[in-house]
This record gives structure tokens, C-alpha cells and sequence, in this order.
């Protein structure tokens, strides 16, 4: 087992009617920014429920958060908590508005141009504005993380950045707020944090027993889960098991004492500031072909995955992996996200400009040997043609 350090001090509220929760959390500041994506809140109750906890603080508002939120958005909404001297930013959405909104915390307190936060990963945060979320879309974990991705649309850059300084102080998650999800976006959040998961596990062992439990947990529930929140949308216990595997999946529970792959996550990143796919559907492509591609060296990570999650048993270990990697693709499949290239109109003509980005963003050495390289994805990229 590798060495690790594990730190994760958000509160999590979990459960029916937590929203009121937001009374008590936020006693003690009078000056809040509520931020928020385009509108689903107003249509299901959650903005309601929120300003009923929120009676006693002056409230400013920032609305039109877009999905993969873009820098030049932030920047505004950056603006007007440093006119208005908020004292904590509340994130009320799915990965972007909380992604963003770690954004705009660090940005309200940076003196020079707010992109390098961005340029320099996070390194660069001194100090950013307390964080609170209420979170509408299990998906991302970000609402228990340091991490947030964001685009400027400009320049078709969308990259990642991280610090403990933006980590949410308190999130609030109510199963109930996802009644109103579409069917899509259930399927996006399911791929997305199986992926999470994925992009920690599937490595090669290092005899981290604990860490690789939680992870087949996650796997397992969220295998069984999926299928059953888009027959059953009603179905709380289904919504309350998915919330919470989202959550697990990347708060660093998983990582811990493990190496990490994250080169889905990298190429995904890519083609979604380029072609304009969801993120799930960008991880979906990816992760079967380039587990396709390094299926050698990740080989005893794979038999134990089909072993332990998939429950093969065949004795030709060869199929046994082959098959794992059959079942993950259909298991996306079934959840309605569709997982070649070609699914979303792109062409072998459209994987030179990934490459191009990716080497321009430095991630030429990706995966957890570092030995991805641009000409690497290039062939991954085709094997998902
Ligand atoms: P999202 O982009 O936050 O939201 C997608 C859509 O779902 C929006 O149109 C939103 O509408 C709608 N929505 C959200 N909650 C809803 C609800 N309860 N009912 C109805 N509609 C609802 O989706 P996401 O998958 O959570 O976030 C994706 C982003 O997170 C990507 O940029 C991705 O790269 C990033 N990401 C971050 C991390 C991390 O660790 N920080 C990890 C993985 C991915 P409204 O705008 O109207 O609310
Ligand atoms: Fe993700």
C-alpha cells in the first residue's frame, strides 16, 4: 500500500428535508452570494426552500451557471461578490455551479488576472471566500472535493485546478432535489462517478485492501442502482444509494493508498472543450478503448475488477478481462450513453485537434505510469472510432 495523507473536513447534511439545514449553517454570516446554473431550481422548489432557510441574511444573486461553466461567466459573477463583500458563496446545482463557484471563492480574492488559477492548477490560491453548497445532480463529488474544471470558451480550454482553500465548508444533499433530474442527466451522473471510481481502481495492485473494497462497493452499488433510478424514478432509496456513491466516489476515500489513472478524465476534458459533448458521454468513449489499449499492463487490475464486480469465473483469464471490458461499455450503453465516436459524429478526422490540445496543456505524459503519450491517445482515439 502506498503512503498517504487524508484530509476531508466538509460536513455533509444528508437526506429529506436537509435544505432547512441551511438555517443553522449559515448563523453566522449576513453578506451571501447564492449562485446558480439556468433555472431547474425555480422549477422544482430547491430556490424556494433555500430563501426559507436564508430569511435572516441579505441575499445577492447570481444566475446562468452553464454546464461546463465557462471562465468568462465566472468572471461576472467574480465581480459582483467583490462589489457586494460577500462573506460565503452558496453553490445551489450540479458539478458546474459548484465547480464555479470554487472558481469565483478563489478568483473574489486574487489580485492579478484570475486566469492564472487556472495556468497554475490551483498553486496559486492564497486565500479564498468560505464555500456552501446544495447539491441538485450526484455526479461529480465535487461537493466534497478540492477540485473544479472550467472552460474559457474563447480559446477552447478547459482545464482543471485544485486547492483545500476552496473545499465546500458544508454540502447539502437531499435526494428528494433529484426527482426533477431528465433521464440523461441521471445517466450522465451514473457514468461519471463509476468512472471516478474507475480512474482510482483500475491501476495495478499495490495490496491496498481497504481502498479496493470501498471502491468494488461503489462499483457495485452503482451498477445496481443505475438501471433502477431510470425505471424507477421515484424510487428514494435508489436516489439516496446514487447520491451518495457519487459523493464516496471522489471525496478521496478511494484514493487513498492507491495509484491513479486519470487520462479518461484528461482526453474526455478535451473533447468536450472541442466538440461540445457531455462530460459522462467524452468517459464513456475513452475508458473502454483505452483499457482496450493497456490491457496488458493493467491485467491483474482487470481479472480482479471482472472477478470481484462482474463476477466472472472463466478460467482463461484472457477472456475473463475481455469480457469485464464488454460488460463495463454496455453497462453504459444501457444507461442510454452511447460510447464510440462515431455515436456523436466525430471522425478520425476530429483526433488531431485533441491531440494538439492535450500537447499544448502539457499532458503528455498521462495515466498512472505516465507513459500515455500524445501518439498513445491518438490510438485510443481510434479504437473508439
Ligand atoms: P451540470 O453541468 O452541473 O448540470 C447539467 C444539467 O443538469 C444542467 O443543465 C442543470 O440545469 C441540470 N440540473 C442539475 N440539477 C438538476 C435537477 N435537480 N433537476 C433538473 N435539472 C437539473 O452536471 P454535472 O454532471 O454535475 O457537472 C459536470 C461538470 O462537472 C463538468 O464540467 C465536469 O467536467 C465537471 N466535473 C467536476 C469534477 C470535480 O471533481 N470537481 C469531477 C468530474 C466532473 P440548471 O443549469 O438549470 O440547473
Ligand atoms: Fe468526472
Amino acid at each position: 500500500m502506498n503512503n498517504f495523507s487524508y484530509f476531508n473536513p466538509t460536513t455533509i447534511h444528508f437526506g429529506k428535508g436537509q435544505i432547512a439545514s441551511l438555517k443553522d449553517e449559515l448563523a453566522n454570516y449576513s453578506r451571501i452570494l447564492i449562485v446558480y446554473g439556468g433555472g431547474s431550481i425555480k422549477r422544482n422548489g430547491v430556490y424556494q426552500q433555500v430563501m426559507d432557510a436564508l430569511s435572516q441574511q441579505q441575499v445577492f444573486e447570481f444566475s446562468g451557471i452553464e454546464p461546463n461553466p465557462h471562465f468568462e461567466t465566472l468572471i461576472q459573477a467574480t465581480e459582483l461578490a467583490k462589489q457586494k463583500e460577500v462573506e460565503l458563496i452558496l453553490a445551489i446545482g450540479g458539478g458546474s455551479v459548484i465547480d464555479g463557484c470554487k472558481f469565483i471563492a478563489a478568483a473574489a480574492c486574487y489580485q492579478s488576472d484570475a486566469w492564472q488559477i487556472m495556468e497554475t492548477g490551483g498553486a496559486c490560491i492564497e486565500q479564498a471566500l468560505p464555500l456552501g453548497c446544495v447539491l441538485t445532480l450526484p455526479a461529480t463529488g465535487s461537493e466534497m472535493n478540492k477540485n473544479g474544471v472550467i472552460t474559457r470558451a474563447a480559446t477552447q480550454d478547459k482545464l482543471s485546478f485544485g486547492s483545500d482553500l476552496v473545499r465546500p465548508r458544508f454540502s447539502i444533499l437531499d435526494p428528494e432535489v433529484t426527482n426533477s433530474l431528465p433521464a440523461k442527466q441521471i445517466a450522465n451522473g451514473v457514468v461519471d462517478s463509476f468512472i471516478h471510481v474507475l480512474e482510482q481502481y483500475l491501476t495495478y495492485p499495490v495490496n491496498a485492501k481497504v481502498t479496493d473494497r470501498f471502491a468494488e462497493g461503489l462499483l457495485l452499488t452503482i451498477i445496481e442502482e443505475g438501471p433502477l433510478a431510470l425505471q424507477q424514478p421515484h424510487n428514494y432509496e435508489v436516489r439516496a444509494n446514487l447520491m451518495w456513491a457519487a459523493t464516496m466516489a471522489l471525496n478521496g476515500t478511494v484514493k487513498n493508498g492507491v495509484p491513479t489513472d486519470w487520462a479518461t478524465h484528461a482526453i474526455g476534458h478535451e473533447l468536450t472543450a472541442l466538440y461540445g459533448l457531455d462530460h459522462a458521454q467524452t468517459l464513456a468513449i475513452v475508458l473502454p478503448a483505452l483499457w482496450r489499449y493497456k490491457q496488458q499492463q493493467k491485467h491483474a487490475k482487470l481479472l480482479q475488477y471482472a472477478k470481484r464486480v462482474w463476477q466472472l469465473d472463466d478460467a482463461n483469464e484472457q477472456q475473463c478481462v475481455e469480457q469485464a471490458i464488454t460488460l463495463t461499455e454496455q453497462f453504459f450503453n444501457a444507461m442510454g450513453v452511447a460510447s464510440k465516436l462515431s455515436d456523436y459524429q466525430l471522425d478520425q478526422s476530429h483526433i488531431e485537434a485533441v491531440i494538439d490540445k492535450l500537447t499544448e496543456h502539457g499532458m503528455t505524459a498521462l495515466g498512472e505510469h505516465k507513459d500515455i503519450s500524445p501518439e498513445d491517445v491518438r490510438k485510443i482515439l481510434e479504437l473508439a472510432l
